[in-house]
Order: C-alpha cells, then structure tokens, then sequence
C-alpha cells in the first residue's frame, strides 16, 4: 500500500472507532447469531488476556465490554456494531483455558466457537490475543490450531505491553513471529498493544478496518 494509501487507512479507521458503536446482541447459541450482513472481526484469547480492556480502548468506551470470564457463567459470542450505518462488528468470544474449567463447560465452549468459525462467511479475520507476561500457551497454539482448521485468517496481538520491559517485548516478538510462521492461517504481522498506555491501538484500529474492508 502507499504512503497515502495508507495514511488515509488509519485516518478512516480513526474516524469510524471515534464514531458510533453500539451493542448488538449475545449468542449463546449458533440460532441467535446476528444476520451476515456486516463484515465480523472476532477477538479470541485465555480469560484475563485483557480482551475487554482492548475492545474498550479501540472503541474509546470504559465499559463497551465487560469482564465476564467467570467460569461457569453462560458463555456466549457478543457482537458491536461500528459506524452507522454499520460498517463493520466486533465479536467480543469467550474468554478460554481457565485452569480448572469444567469438562463440559470447555467442551460447550469448543462447540460454540467452532460451529461460529466454520460456517461464517461474514467473519474476515480474527485477534488472537496473547499475555505479553506469558507468551503462547498451549491453549493459545490449540485456538490457532481452530483458525488454521476453520482458514480464518488472524492476528496474534501482545497485550498489556506496559507491563514487560522493552528488551523482553522484543524477544517475545520475535519468537512469536517465529511461532507464526508455522501456522497456516496466522498473519505475518503481529501487534504489540497496551490498553493502559494506548500504544498499538491505532494501528490495529487499521488493521481491523483494513481486514473487514479487503
Ligand atoms: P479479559 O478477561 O481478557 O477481558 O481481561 P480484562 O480486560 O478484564 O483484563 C484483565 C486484567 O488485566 C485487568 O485487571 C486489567 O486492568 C488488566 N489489563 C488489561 N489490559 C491491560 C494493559 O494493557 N496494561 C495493564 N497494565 N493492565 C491491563
């Protein structure tokens, strides 16, 4: 892409998150899902990745999502609708890998995200979200394993970047592009964000318009 080309991405992507965003609706079932017709960014990561802390700084609200990874709790795929008209929905996925978890609860779980991944043409990529403390974890590689399965293509996003020294960020880039590259489906670029500073938000504020967009 140009220069141009590509300040007026991240220009758009400004304006639509600085805009409208409404909830849409829960699915706790594939029967509730909303209908196609906007294109669908999903965010997936371990519960307390700090996916709700992200979806609230990408859209500028305090409380668009909320923390709701309790084990046990209905589990269900939360869709937001960006701009008005829409433009594009985020799909806020439940939360995975708690370390105790029910068998049955991971086993609705899989159920749920897999029959969403599989048959939605809608759904243009996904945001695999990763604790920059911890790296990838085997649930982490099992969810990239549905994606690559399902051909969604997806971001691994670093979250909570302020929490780890620089140096040690940038061995963990590395060594999850590295990781990447193995992976079918995973996008070979990579986002490091913090919800607390605000670093990386605009540039995934781009990705995700350039994603539903392409
Ligand atoms: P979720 O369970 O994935 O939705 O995670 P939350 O968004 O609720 O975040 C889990 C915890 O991590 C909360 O205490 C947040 O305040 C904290 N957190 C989330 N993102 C960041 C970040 O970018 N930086 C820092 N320092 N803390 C964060």
């Amino acid at each position: 892409m140009s220069e141009t080309a590509d300040k007026e991405l991240s220009e758009s992507a400004r304006k639509l998150f600085a805009g409208p965003i409404e909830f849409l609706k829960s699915a706790p079932e594939l029967k509730f899902l909303p209908d196609q017709d906007a294109p669908e960014i999903a965010f997936a990561g371990r519960s307390n990745v700090g996916k709700s802390s992200l979806l609230n700084a990408l859209t500028n609200r305090k409380t668009l999502a909320r923390t709701s990874n309790t084990p046990g709790r209905t589990q269900e795929l939360n869709f937001f609708d960006v701009g008005q008209p829409v433009q594009l929905r985020l799909v806020d996925m439940p939360g995975y890998g708690f370390a105790d978890a029910p068998k049955d609860l991971v086993k609705r779980w899989r159920n749920l995200v897999n029959n969403y991944l599989r048959g939605r043409s809608a759904l243009k990529r996904a945001l695999v979200l990763v604790d920059s403390r911890h790296g990838l974890k085997e649930v982490d590689r099992e969810m990239m394993q549905m994606l690559d399965d399902a051909a969604i293509s997806y971001h691994l996003v670093l979250t909570k970047g302020d929490k780890v020294k620089p140096s040690a960020l940038g061995t963990l880039y590395e060594t999850t592009l590295v990781e990447a590259a193995k992976h079918p489906a995973a996008h070979p670029s990579i986002f490091t964000t913090s919800s607390e500073t605000g670093s990386g938000i605009a540039e995934l504020r781009t990705a995700i318009l350039e994603a539903a967009t392409s």
